[in-house]
């Protein structure tokens, strides 16, 4: 399947993009919210968005917002985030994101997430 990573940074990219590959899946990279929204305008066969928190431009909870206000998807949101406050995981998951996974991960730890939020993937 083909997935979305929306990040600054393109060595997390680079990093979540050899996982997916390795395991013959397909990314694709917007390097922040409002690049995001034009990726998956021009790629509507993107299943599951994994989104950083911290971008310029527009966010990670940005990009959540916009997308309760306009709709512009409905795959599954994963957040990436370095934080493991409870406040700030509460604000992504009550802003749309489906799960959070920790920065750094293994690409086990990214599968296991993946799994449950695609099942039977
Ligand atoms: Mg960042």
């Amino acid at each position: 399947m083909k997935v979305l990573v929306v990040d600054d940074s393109k060595a997390i990219f680079m990093m979540v993009s050899q996982m997916l590959t390795e395991a013959n899946h397909t990314a694709v990279w917007a390097e922040d919210g409002s690049k995001a929204i034009e990726v998956i305008a021009e790629n509507p066969d993107v299943e599951l968005i994994l989104l950083d928190w911290n971008m310029p431009v527009m966010n990670g909870p940005e990009f959540l917002q916009k997308n309760l206000d306009d709709s512009f998807t409905s795959v599954p949101i994963m957040m990436m985030t370095t934080e493991n406050k409870p406040a700030y995981i509460k604000e992504a998951l009550s802003l749309g994101a489906t799960e959070y996974i920790m920065k750094p991960f293994t690409s086990d730890i990214l599968f296991n997430k993946i799994d449950l939020v695609c099942g039977g993937f």
